[in-house]
C-alpha cells in the first residue's frame, strides 16, 4: 500500500518541488521591483494561527478594523494557498497539519513529527526530522511559543515525536532529551494543569523533570531571572504577546541565527474569540516585523487547517458580531453558531490555507502547493539541503 521510498524525505520533496517548478525558477528574476533580494536567512519566525483559515483572516479584518484586508499580513508580498490534508483523508487536524509543515512529510491524523507508516495510538512510525531539529543541529537558538497547552499537537510538533497527540505525560519530557544540539531554547506555553497531571500519571513531574535535567520550569513569565538564557514556562494561560517579545530579547543574540515558533488559537467556535485572536495575532507580528531585519529574517504566517466560518451577511459601519451577546448567553445544541452576519459550522475543513510572507525567501511563497512545501520554503531561505537518511 505504502511506497516504502516515499517515505524518505528526498522523494516527497523531489516530488512535491517539481509539481510546483516554476516557484524556485521565476521567482528571483521576474518578481517585482518592490520585492525583496531573494535570499538567505539567518532567521525564521513561523506565526501558526491554529485553524486560521482564509475566512478567518477576513473575518479578523471586518472585526478589527470595519474593512476588508487592512491586516498587516494582508500587506505582505507573498501569498500562496497551502493544502493541509493528511494522507489518508481530506481534512486535517493540528497533528498531522503542523507536523507536515515542520518536517515537510505528510502524515495521518493524530501523529506527531512520525511518517505515515504510524498507526494512532498503536504504533510508532519513522520519526520525521522537524525544522527545530535541523536548526538545533546547526547550533542556532530555538523557541516554541502557543496560547494552548505546550504538549498539544500544533507545538509538540515542533520538539516531539509520537504516534498520538494525546499523550502529553511523554509528549513534554522530550522537551529534555532532544535528538538534535541541546533543545528547545525559550518555550513559553500553557497547559501546565493538565500536562503535571499526565506526567505524574507516567511517572515523573515538572519537579523531576527540572531537577534531573537542572532546568527550572516556570510557571509564569515574571519568574523569568534575566540571567536565564534558556527559560521554560508552563503556564495556566500563556501571554503570548509578552512571552514573543520576551523570547526575541534572548533569540536575537543568537550568533547563528534562531527558529521561532509562534502560534495562537483561531479556532472560532467562539466566533468572538476566535476572530479576535486573530486581531491580536495579527498586532504582535507587525510589532515583530518592526524589530527584525527583513534583509536577513523570513516571517511566515499560515494555519495547520481551515474551520467552517463564513460571514454570509453585514453592511459597513454595523456591528459584524450582532446576536453575538444572546447566542453566548443561550444553550448549546449541535454544530451550527449562527449570528446575524456569521455562520460557524464548528469543524475543522478541508480548503486550502493562506500561506503569507516577508523578508528573507519570502518571494518563494506563491501559488497553491501542499503544506510540506513550506517546509521546503524554509530549508531553502536557510540554504539547507534536507537529510534524507534520518527519515528513513
Ligand atoms: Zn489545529
Amino acid at each position: 500500500m505504502m511506497n516504502k521510498k516515499c517515505l524518505l524525505s528526498l522523494c516527497l520533496l523531489t516530488a512535491t518541488a517539481s509539481a510546483i517548478p516554476a516557484l524556485a525558477q521565476t521567482a528571483p528574476t521576474e518578481a517585482a521591483p518592490t520585492a525583496q533580494t531573494p535570499g538567505k536567512a539567518k532567521n525564521i519566525i513561523l506565526f501558526l494561527a491554529d485553524a486560521g483559515g482564509v475566512s478567518t483572516i477576513h473575518a479578523a479584518s471586518l472585526l478589527g478594523y470595519g474593512e476588508p484586508q487592512k491586516l498587516r499580513i494582508q500587506q505582505w508580498p507573498n501569498l500562496g494557498l497551502s493544502e493541509t490534508s493528511p494522507v489518508d483523508q481530506y481534512v486535517s487536524d493540528s497533528a498531522n497539519g503542523m507536523s507536515s509543515i515542520v518536517t515537510g512529510v505528510k502524515t495521518r491524523n493524530g501523529v506527531i513529527s512520525q511518517g505515515p507508516d504510524a498507526i494512532r495510538g498503536r504504533q510508532d512510525g519513522t520519526p520525521t526530522k522537524t525544522l527545530l531539529e535541523y536548526a538545533e543541529e546547526r547550533g542556532l537558538l530555538t523557541g516554541v511559543i502557543s496560547t494552548q497547552s505546550i504538549a498539544d499537537a500544533t507545538p509538540a510538533a515542533t520538539y516531539a515525536h509520537s504516534n498520538d497527540r494525546k499523550t502529553w505525560g511523554t509528549i513534554f519530557p522530550q522537551v529534555f532529551s532532544p535528538r538534535f544540539g541541546d533543545g528547545v531554547d525559550v518555550m513559553f506555553g500553557a497547559g501546565r494543569a493538565k500536562i503535571g497531571e499526565q506526567l505524574v500519571a507516567a511517572g515523573t513531574s515538572f519537579d523531576k523533570l527540572s531537577q534531573v535535567h537542572k532546568r527550572p520550569i516556570y510557571s509564569t513569565l515574571d519568574q523569568v531571572p534575566a540571567t536565564n538564557a534558556r527559560p521554560i514556562v508552563v503556564g495556566n494561560g500563556m501571554d503570548v504577546h509578552a512571552a514573543t517579545l520576551k523570547a526575541l530579547d534572548i533569540l536575537q543574540q543568537s550568533p547563528k541565527g534562531y527558529f521561532l515558533v509562534v502560534e495562537w488559537d483561531a479556532h472560532t467556535d467562539d466566533p468572538r474569540e476566535g476572530i479576535q485572536n486573530v486581531v491580536d495575532f495579527d498586532k504582535l507580528i507587525a510589532e515583530v516585523e518592526r524589530r527584525v531585519d527583513l534583509k536577513d529574517t523570513l516571517l511566515l504566517f499560515t494555519a495547520d487547517h481551515s474551520f467552517g466560518l463564513q460571514v454570509d451577511g453585514g453592511r459597513r459601519g454595523e456591528p459584524l458580531l450582532e446576536g453575538y451577546e444572546a447566542w453566548k448567553a443561550a444553550p448549546k445544541e449541535g454544530d451550527i453558531v449562527r449570528l446575524k452576519n456569521i455562520l460557524v459550522n464548528d469543524t475543522h475543513t478541508a480548503e486550502e490555507v493562506t500561506a503569507l510572507a516577508t523578508g528573507a525567501g519570502a518571494e518563494r511563497v506563491r501559488g497553491y502547493f501542499p503544506n510540506t512545501y513550506l517546509f521546503d520554503v524554509m530549508m531553502k531561505a536557510w540554504g539547507w539541503k534536507p537529510d534524507a537518511a534520518v527519515h528513513k
